[in-house]
């Protein structure tokens, strides 16, 4: 049978970034990706000023900016910042730049290869087994290898967008709890295109019900959909567990996106870091890099709650929007989000 040290089940950040680094140490890596193309995914690309540390060179980013319009009902302000606190990315062109890092350090990477089923042995695609010593489970918010590790997924969200075929000169972010409820509006600008998407709790009828929202509230505001293109995707953030024995989750498997912005790259690329030098060396003490992410992605999710709450939603949102009309509160929205 097949066999390798370290099989990764996906070839999203979260895979890529761990085969990269376990192939640098010499390690025998095998990426299995069931999309025939690596990188292409639903998401707005919004990185955040923490992925500085992930050093993605800045000649991949779409556009960059230092500062936001921040809309509720009747507030429509400008928050300015005198530094970057944002960019945006192609996922196509991440996957692309990822992928080409960790082939130039010898990783296969097989495509139109869906892992259909995993023992604690092997793993099965197309019929074939390939046995492992390690495995990532770096295959996103609906993981296969989750489900084998009989993992529950309890707190899972719809994420859905328009690509609009036009410019936009702003990010922005719309709370307006009556229509949203604890989620939000975002605008994301690209080079010649924009993404406006928003999240909710996944349920069986929520797709069609938050597209009827975004629609009638991307017409209020005057943004036309015509020609654009609509997606939807999961995003898991029910963080349960790293490390099963020689089994590993990250990235969105694991459930390390955060709650409330919805944002994973950060999340996916350092947990593969993280599950990757685990791997190199047994004397690294993953735990505490783990604490440190889950200490961020927690401090954010502990709004979710109040922010749920149909009278203490708006209240607290009532609250962001006057905070951030101060330079204090302007800071303050930085290190939660950012
Ligand atoms: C609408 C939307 C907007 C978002 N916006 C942002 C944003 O602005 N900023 C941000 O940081 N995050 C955003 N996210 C979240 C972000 O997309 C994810 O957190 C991130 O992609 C997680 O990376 P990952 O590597 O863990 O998983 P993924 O990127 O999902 O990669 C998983 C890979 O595994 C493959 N795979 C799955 N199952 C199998 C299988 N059985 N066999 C083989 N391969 C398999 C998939 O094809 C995929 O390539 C958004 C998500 C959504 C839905």
């Amino acid at each position: 049978m097949e066999k390798h040290d370290v099989v990764i089940v996906g070839a999203g950040p979260a895979g890529l970034k761990a085969a990269e680094v376990l192939a640098g140490a010499g390690k025998d890596v095998l990426v299995l990706e069931k999309n025939d193309v690596v990188g292409p995914k639903v998401c707005a690309g919004g990185i955040s000023l923490k992925c500085k540390k992930l050093r993605i060179p800045v000649n991949l980013f779409e556009r960059s900016f230092n500062s936001f319009r921040l809309l509720r009902s009747h507030h429509n302000i400008v928050v300015k910042y005198n530094k970057t606190v944002g960019y945006t990315i192609d996922r196509a062109v991440l996957g692309t730049y990822m992928k080409n890092k960790a082939t130039d350090n010898g990783v296969a990477i097989r495509t139109s290869s869906r892992v259909t089923s995993v023992t604690k042995e092997y793993v099965v695609y197309s019929g074939k087994k390939i046995k492992y010593d390690y495995l990532i489970g770096a295959d996103g918010s609906i993981s296969t290898v989750r489900k084998y590790l009989n993992v529950p997924t309890n707190k899972i969200d719809i994420g859905i967008q328009y690509i609009v075929n036009q410019e936009s000169n702003y990010a922005m972010g719309c709370f307006d709890h009556k229509i949203f409820g604890s989620g939000y509006v975002w605008i994301f600008p690209y080079k010649n295109t924009f993404s406006v998407g928003t999240c909710a709790k996944l349920g069986t009828k929520n797709i069609p019900k938050l597209r009827k929202k975004l629609d009638s509230w991307c017409k209020k505001r005057g943004i036309d959909l015509k020609g654009a293109e609509f997606q939807a995707a999961t995003i898991n953030y029910d963080y349960q567990g790293f490390k099963f024995g020689n089994i590993f989750l990250v990235g969105d498997a694991a459930g390390l996106a955060f709650g409330f912005s919805g944002e994973g790259i950060y999340s996916a690329i350092l947990s593969g870091q993280i599950a990757a030098q685990s791997i190199i060396d047994k004397n690294y003490d993953y735990n505490k890099d783990i604490s440190k992410l889950l200490k961020h992605k927690r401090l954010q999710e502990s709004v979710l709650p109040f922010l749920e709450q149909e009278h203490i939603g708006p209240i607290l949102f009532e609250f962001l929007g006057v905070g951030l009309r101060t330079r204090l509160g302007r800071e303050i929205f930085l290190k939660f989000f950012a």
